[in-house]
Formats: structure tokens, C-alpha cells, sequence
């Protein structure tokens, strides 16, 4: 039997966050998202269209009149490569390598509304040099061509994309940072708790019916030998007795659930610091100490600040539309036509 030392936290929520990729960087040039998704290991095979339309009827027979998204140019910086991409192409390969297609319709038309708002909120503020975005995920928006998609799912994210053509997020008149990430655990983020800046529109929210999403909850084994050098490396002050009782100290906790601090060692270290140094999925977690093993619990995936999509799938199943469900993640915003 385990002589097990419970070390952390059934606190009150569970849930957390950090952004991956984004330490230290202003709220102004926060990430879209996280590669989550967009990794592929995590996409359910895409279901077939059912009742959606196949391409050529999505298309229709006669193109429509070019919308907005067509008439819009974008500089994309794809593989290094600078392309001028219309948003309609590169918002359907967003799409493609960001939300499961087998998401439901609303929450494909939310994905759109949110990844067409980062794409011009980038185009006014700038990242790259010469392009508005990228198309590495953990940068900006991943990206797949569509032409390089099965007709099925790209018919899916060109409907998803065609619906709200135009439509953007605005608060207080302004582009907002539409970030989002695949699944919060039941909880979102705050953005201050994960970039230090506070944005209205992006705190902390419930986000009920994720339970059954994939990594609703996740568990990271480190060896204990392992997670103490870490530490040690971390900072070089730590002081580890000889009883795992006395290793964890004091927890402190984010308004999305996150642990903001975890006293380790008699040092002070960051949820964020400890989510990047053991590799969690989140910054939501709980740490348990065993003779040979420390067992981190993790809620959710990613930073979990703004959108969950697990938490968008569950809402568009429980009936809310895409403006609904945009409306809940990012509170206080409009959704409106661009120009
Ligand atoms: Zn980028």
C-alpha cells in the first residue's frame, strides 16, 4: 500500500490556467488559442454531413455575391511564406485545424466569429512584420488548406464560415481578443490570472456539460527524484524534509480555479511555472505525493481563458446559438458586422 501523502487541494473549484506559449506577453498579443485541437491526436474522425450541406450546395450553383470574408484580403505568414489569403480561405482552414468538425453547427459558427475577430484584431495590431497572422497554432490561429481537406469537413467549416460572414466581436467598439481553448474543466479563466492584464470581456465563467469532453480531467505522474530536481532547478532555496508531509505548504487559487500559487519546498512557485516545468494540461490541478511518485490531477486543457470549445459544443447541444454562446464566454461584447 501507498504511503501517501495527500499534498494538495480538493478546493472549492478545481479548475485553472496558463498559457503555454505566452508568458510575458502582453494582453494585447494574446495567443488565439492553444495547439490542442489543432494537434490532430485529439480530432474525432469527422462525422458525415448529415443534414448540412454537401460543398456543391453550400457553394450553390451560381457563387453567391462575394460577401465580406472574400473580399477581404489577409497577409499570412504560411511555413515561413507570405500569402494573401481572402479571410474566407484562410478562416475555412482555421476552422480545419482548430474545432472538430463533428462539433456542432453553432459551435463551428462561433469557432468562425471568434477566429475571424482574432484575425483582424491581428490585422490592426500586429504580431509579424509583414503578415497579420501566422498559421502555427501556438502563435497564432493554426491553419489547414482547405483544398488538402476531405470535401465533407471542408463543406462543414466553409458552411460555419459562410453563416457569418463578416461578423465580428466587439466591447466598448473595439476588436476584442477573442482567445479561446479546448476544454476548461468546468470552469474558465481569468485573463489577468494568466496574463496579468485584465480585460473585461475575458473572466472567469462556469462551463457546464464538459464532463464527457476529452481532458475534462488528465493525471501527470512525475518520479519523485525527478519532480524534486525540477524543482531544485527552479530554484535552488528549496528545502525538501525527509517526511513528503512537510513538502507542500500553502495553496492559493486563481478566480478561474487555477492554483495562482503553490508553496513547494518552503519556495513560492506559480501554477503557471509548475504547469510548464511538469508539462500539465492546465494550471487547474491538484498535486498528490506518494513514496516514489508525485500525481498531478489536472481539470481542462490549456489557458482557459475566453472560449471553451468543449464548453461551446455542450451549449450548441443544449440548443444556444453561436451570438449566445459568444456572449457567455466573452461577457459584455457585441456581435456585429465588421464594417
Ligand atoms: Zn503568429
Amino acid at each position: 500500500m501507498k504511503n501517501s501523502v495527500l499534498a494538495a487541494l480538493f478546493l472549492a473549484g478545481f479548475w485553472a490556467a496558463l498559457a503555454l506559449l505566452s508568458l510575458g506577453r502582453s494582453p494585447a498579443e494574446l495567443p488565439a488559442g492553444t495547439a490542442d485541437f489543432a494537434e490532430g491526436a485529439e480530432s474525432p474522425a469527422p462525422s458525415p454531413p448529415g443534414d448540412l450541406p454537401a460543398e456543391e450546395t453550400a457553394r450553390g450553383t451560381t457563387p453567391p455575391e462575394p460577401g465580406f470574408d472574400e473580399g477581404f484580403l489577409l497577409p499570412v505568414l504560411a511555413e515561413g511564406e507570405l500569402v494573401s489569403m481572402e479571410l474566407h480561405d484562410y478562416l475555412t482552414g482555421v476552422l480545419l485545424a482548430e474545432m472538430p468538425l463533428s462539433f456542432p453547427e453553432e459551435a463551428l459558427k462561433a469557432q468562425a466569429v471568434a477566429s475571424r475577430t482574432y484575425a483582424l484584431r491581428r490585422y490592426e495590431h500586429r504580431r509579424h512584420e509583414t503578415a497579420a497572422v501566422c498559421t502555427a497554432s501556438g502563435c497564432c490561429q493554426g491553419w489547414r488548406d482547405p483544398a488538402a481537406a476531405a470535401p465533407a469537413d471542408r463543406a462543414l467549416a466553409e458552411a460555419a464560415v459562410r453563416a457569418t460572414d463578416g461578423l465580428v466581436i466587439r466591447c466598448g467598439g473595439a476588436l476584442i481578443e477573442a482567445t479561446f481553448f479546448a476544454c476548461s474543466g468546468g470552469r474558465t479563466e481569468d485573463a489577468a490570472a494568466v496574463w496579468g492584464g485584465d480585460l473585461p470581456y475575458l473572466r472567469a465563467v462556469d462551463s457546464p456539460g464538459e464532463e464527457g469532453a476529452a481532458h475534462f480531467t488528465d493525471e501527470t505522474r512525475i518520479p519523485l527524484g525527478e519532480f524534486r530536481a525540477a524543482l531544485e532547478a527552479l530554484d535552488g532555496a528549496v528545502v525538501f524534509p525527509e517526511a513528503l508531509g512537510g513538502w507542500v505548504g500553502s495553496v492559493s487559487y486563481t478566480p478561474g480555479g487555477g492554483v495562482a500559487e503553490m508553496e513547494l519546498g518552503g519556495r513560492p512557485f506559480t501554477g503557471k511555472q509548475l504547469r510548464k516545468c511538469f508539462g500539465l494540461r492546465s494550471t487547474a490541478f491538484t498535486l498528490e505525493l506518494c513514496v516514489d511518485e508525485a500525481v498531478f490531477t489536472t481539470r481542462g486543457w490549456g489557458h482557459r481563458v475566453g472560449m471553451s470549445q468543449s464548453g461551446a459544443a455542450a451549449m450548441a447541444r443544449e440548443g444556444a446559438d453561436y451570438a449566445e454562446i459568444l456572449k457567455w464566454y466573452y461577457q459584455g461584447v457585441r456581435v456585429e458586422p465588421f464594417e
